[in-house]
């Protein structure tokens, strides 16, 4: 019996199905020990192409290494893997990364993986799996990851292998209207602020509240069909990337804070306040959780985060 790593990769289609379809088809030629997270990678050399989606499998199986090579290739091509460019898009690439047998130097094949150890994408994931995987002669995962820069690889998600409940993204939305009926009930019984500065402090709160109601309804009606207060995007939904969207890529968030935030300064309300200015790292968290969903399901979202810096409110935040 064999301990094999195996690099899993896809940039192209849908790539969340490449990698489960590869799982799937590595339970039929061994026995599936280990999956590591889900990772996110800019691609490295070859043409310009879109990110990948990465992960780290291990699999024991009783089969040669060159044996078992061709069955991985079968896999790919099952996958629809059409070989073209040497390092460019593929639907699915399953590479030997290391095993815990003797190291094979063929022309076909070569184990540990000769780039294995230089690759953030391939270590980070290995790592969690199989610290101790030999990734070159005497050199181990964890020891390779720590000689290694940033080479702008994401951890997204823990499990991705079958359909769980997205639990979390229930709890966040549970929480999020808990809140709101918080700030509602604050502001139903207070009236906190000093006398002095409430003319202020109600103009100010009315051009805030306005603001925010604005940058919320351009912005649903800019979202259409694709609105949900779920955090995972509806399955026909497409990414927008115009209108409001071009300056804060969560700007129903941000509109709904400012509003809110508006009301309890009409309201005269210092908890309301104080409240509302916390839904920021909520939402903060709320739509890090969500980058994760929209990350995987669409390889655009990696450049439009990096166009669009403003997570909540345009120009500020
Ligand atoms: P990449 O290096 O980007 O994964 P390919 O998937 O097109 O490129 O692989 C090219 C060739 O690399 C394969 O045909 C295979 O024979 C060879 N190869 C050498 N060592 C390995 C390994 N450890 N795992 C997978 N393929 C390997
Ligand atoms: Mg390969």
């Amino acid at each position: 019996m064999i301990r094999y790593a195996l690099g899993l990769g896809s940039n192209v289609g849908d790539r969340l199905a490449h990698l489960r379809f590869a799982v799937e088809c590595l339970g039929e030629v061994g026995g599936v020990s280990a999956v590591s997270s889900l990772y996110e990678s800019a691609p490295v050399g070859g043409p310009v192409q879109g990110p990948f989606l990465n992960a780290v499998v291990v699999v024991e199986s009783d089969l040669e290494p060159l044996v078992f090579l061709d069955r991985l290739q079968e896999i790919e091509t099952e996958a629809g893997r059409v070989k073209g460019t040497r390092w460019g898009p593929r639907t699915l690439d399953l590479d030997i990364v290391s095993s815990d047998g003797d190291p094979v130097s063929e022309e076909t094949l070569e184990i540990p993986h000769p780039r294995a150890a230089e690759r953030e994408f391939v270590l980070r994931p290995l790592v969690e799996v199989w610290p101790e995987a030999r990734v070159a002669p005497d050199k181990r995962a964890s020891d390779a990851l720590g000689e290694i820069g940033n080479q702008g690889v994401d951890r997204l998600v823990r499990v991705w292998g079958g359909d769980d409940q997205p639990w979390l993204g229930r709890l966040f939305v549970g929480l999020q209207f808990a809140w709101f009926l918080g700030i509602a009930l604050a502001m139903a019984s207070e009236g906190t602020l000093p006398e002095a500065s409430v003319d202020v402090t109600r103009i100010v709160g009315g051009m805030v509240a306005v603001i925010g109601a604005a940058l919320a309804l351009i912005s649903s009606r800019r979202l259409g069909p694709a609105l949900t207060a779920l955090p995972e995007p509806r399955s026909d939904a497409v990414l927008i990337e115009t209108g409001p969207y071009a300056l804060a890529r969560h700007p129903i968030y941000g509109g709904v804070t400012l509003l809110i935030l508006g009301a309890a300064m009409i309201a005269d309300s210092l908890t309301g306040v104080f409240l509302s200015l916390g839904l920021l790292p909520f939402f903060y968290l709320k739509s890090e959780y969500e980058e994760r969903t929209l990350r995987i399901r669409y390889p655009e979202y990696r450049g439009y985060r990096e166009r669009v810096t403003r997570r909540l409110i345009p120009f500020l935040i």
